[in-house]
């Protein structure tokens, strides 16, 4: 297995990413990630000297052989290990959902026991997922922490073990990073981070002779696709249409009618609320769609 250590990060997608290692479609790829804070935090008081330079690192990018623009990279999420035995969550003014509630920027260590987040005194069952995944852009250059059409930082916590992301690809061997990982995160990540960890991340590539615009990832149930724009709404509304053209195309129906049938199946809700593009999930039962 193809193993890439985590001194091998980028800091923003752009066409020109050169690759750290080339793997087949079939391939297993283990990636060691840093946290979202670039390991920076190691105590509640490094936030003092934290460079933001080194924060959303991404591990990779991994050249996919053969893969080629407007194909469609598949990243099945084989493990997703929390690689400390504790974690961090930041809260800085101005941001998040709620702007100003903390004054300056605050940060709180969270021990990780027996697979629980240890916040005081309550006990959360870890739910590890990957907050950044993404591939070479089209153009512009992304910094890691802003998602859009080539994945990114999609903060959505169905990005979890035994998923199947799919990536549309926008350049001749797709370029895979990712990094990110959240220990466990709610829906939103109101306050602007999850429980950031160091993690160790396995995953399995492929590439389908499909094209699509949007990244989606697919459930054992369910695929949800992901939309991430600037403006909350404009997210809402190209998540649904994405979903409404998918059910027009796939049950053959006029589009009208697969509006109509999406307002009754397709569960429209928020991947995260609080990075530069806001992040919407559609998810439509994988049974309506065959
Ligand atoms: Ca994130």
């Amino acid at each position: 297995m193809r193993s890439i250590s985590k001194n091998n990060v980028i800091y923003s997608f752009n066409p020109f990413i050169e690759p750290v290692v080339s793997v087949r479609p079939g391939e297993t790829v283990r990636f060691e990630t840093l946290d979202a804070l670039g390991g920076q935090i190691e105590n509640e008081q490094d936030v003092l000297k934290l460079d933001f330079s080194k924060v959303n690192p991404a591990t990779g990018p991994v050249r996919i052989e053969g893969a080629k623009k407007g194909q469609t990279l598949v990243v099945e999420i084989l493990d997703v290990s929390v690689a400390s035995d504790k974690g961090v969550i930041v809260a800085e003014e101005g941001f998040g959902v709620l702007k100003n509630i903390v004054k300056g920027f605050k940060a709180k260590i969270l021990p990780i026991r027996q697979g629980c987040v240890v916040f005081n005194e309550i006990h959360i069952p870890i739910k590890p997922m990957i907050g950044v995944i993404g591939v070479a852009p089209k153009e512009g250059e992304f910094p890691t922490g802003t998602a859009h059409k080539h994945g990114g930082n999609m903060d959505t916590k169905e990005i979890t073990v035994g998923s199947r992301v799919h990536l549309p690809i926008f350049q001749d061997g797709a370029m895979l990073a990712l990094g990110d990982v959240h220990a466990v995160m709610g829906d939103g990540e109101v306050c602007v981070s999850a429980c950031e960890v160091p993690a160790v991340v396995t995953v399995r590539v492929d590439v389908e002779d499909v094209s699509i615009e949007w990244p989606m990832v697919e459930t054992k149930e369910d695929i949800y696709i992901l939309v991430s724009l600037p403006r909350i709404e404009e997210a809402f509304e190209q998540a649904t249409y994405t979903a409404v053209k998918l059910l027009s195309e796939k049950k053959n129906m006029p589009i009208e009618e697969a509006y109509m049938l999406a307002s009754l199946i397709v569960d429209v809700g928020v991947s995260q609320l609080v990075d530069p593009n806001l992040t919407v999930k559609a998810k439509i039962s994988k049974a309506y769609l065959e």
